[in-house]
């Protein structure tokens, strides 16, 4: 049996292990895939940390990761239009294709969803097992690190996707890895004016480098007052990737009459906000989970294709063995993204 390396999570318990293991064997419409390059999300960054979410969600033993970009190795004998060698990323949502949802061409909220290293083993190895139905090709030649960030890619294009964003005034509300990409792609979209605001300076410098108008310290800054004198009447739109309640009631503040919102950064305790502000402004609040499949998928395709550049938001590369060191870095915030090569 051939062996390979991986990042596990061992035990009930914060930090991970790099392990070797088994090289997992594919079922009849599963491929294997050759890891080239790896990112860390948030998420994996909540089970290195342990918080209540992953001590709650997580069953070790289990290989975590899933944003990837690799190369085909293996095809199940049921799978047809994948062959080896073809670079790929994937779709990190297995969904069940039974429920409600699944059956109404709105997988990405199934009831039943198993996501790629958090309920399965994940791609922080140098080889992974992926549900061929989840394959994303990739253009020949395509930068690998690009196709390994599809998948927060697609959150934000989710995010952006519910407005037009030709012609209007947007603001981002925190400007982590998701944040940043919503920026670029407002930018790419034709947004007239972008307010980005951040605590942290190292991401508010990222966030003018993606293409950002103004840039607002969320800490010290008023976020209204800064729109209102750039915009006369507020924002039409808000993007809100922070998970901050204040950065919420700031930018929904900030918004004009008829404005809309999309929610998307997760907010860890109860939140309020201003109601009475929502239905006298008429705001229309919309909560984004996960990426359509896969319209979000040829959306992202068609930007990448025609010239929207997300390069400028990984910032860092890191060995599989220095997980920690690139572990601490993205808990100390002053990164974009983040990379680690198997
Ligand atoms: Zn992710
Ligand atoms: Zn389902």
């Amino acid at each position: 049996m051939a062996l390979m390396r991986a990042l596990q999570k061992r035990s009930a318990g914060p930090g991970l292990e790099l392990c070797e293991v088994d090289v997992p064997k594919i079922g009849p419409n599963q491929v294997l895939v050759k890891i080239e390059v790896a990112a860390i999300c948030g998420t994996d960054l909540h089970i290195y940390n342990w918080d209540t979410w992953s001590a709650n969600r997580l069953h070790p033993p289990v290989i975590i990761g899933h944003e990837f970009a690799g190369r085909i190795v293996q095809v199940g004998k049921n799978v047809t239009g994948l062959t080896e060698g073809m670079l790929v990323t994937a779709e990190g949502h297995f969904t069940c294709g039974r429920c409600y949802y699944c059956r109404t061409g709105q997988g990405h909220i199934c009831d039943d969803v198993k996501i790629l290293g958090v309920d399965t083993d994940g791609i922080f190895a140098e080889y992974a097992v992926i549900d061929a139905g989840n394959v994303w090709p990739l253009p020949e030649g395509f930068d690998p690190g690009v196709g390994a960030v599809h998948d927060p890619l697609g959150n934000a294009f989710h995010a952006a996707s519910a407005h037009c964003l030709l012609g209007k005034s947007v603001i981002v509300t925190g400007c982590g890895p998701i944040g940043l990409f919503c920026i670029a792609i407002a930018r790419h979209s034709g947004a007239k004016l972008i307010i980005a605001s951040d605590t942290n300076e190292y991401r508010r410098n990222l966030a003018r480098q993606v293409g950002a108008d103004y840039v607002v310290n969320g800490g010290d800054e008023e976020l209204e007052t800064v729109v209102r004198e750039a915009t006369g009447i507020g924002a039409d739109v808000l993007l809100e990737m922070s998970g901050s309640s204040r950065a919420l009631r700031s930018g929904l503040r900030a918004l004009r009459k008829g404005g809309a919102a999309s929610l998307l950064g997760i907010f860890s305790d109860d939140v309020s906000i201003d109601l009475d502000a929502v239905i006298f402004k008429q705001l229309t609040l919309y909560g984004i989970n996960g990426r359509r499949m896969f319209d979000t998928w040829y959306q992202m395709k068609a930007a990448l294709e025609g010239g929207l550049d997300i390069r400028p938001v990984i910032t860092h590369k890191f060995k599989l063995e220095e997980y920690a060191e690139a572990m601490e870095l993205m808990n100390s915030g002053r990164c974009g993204k983040v990379l680690l090569i198997p």
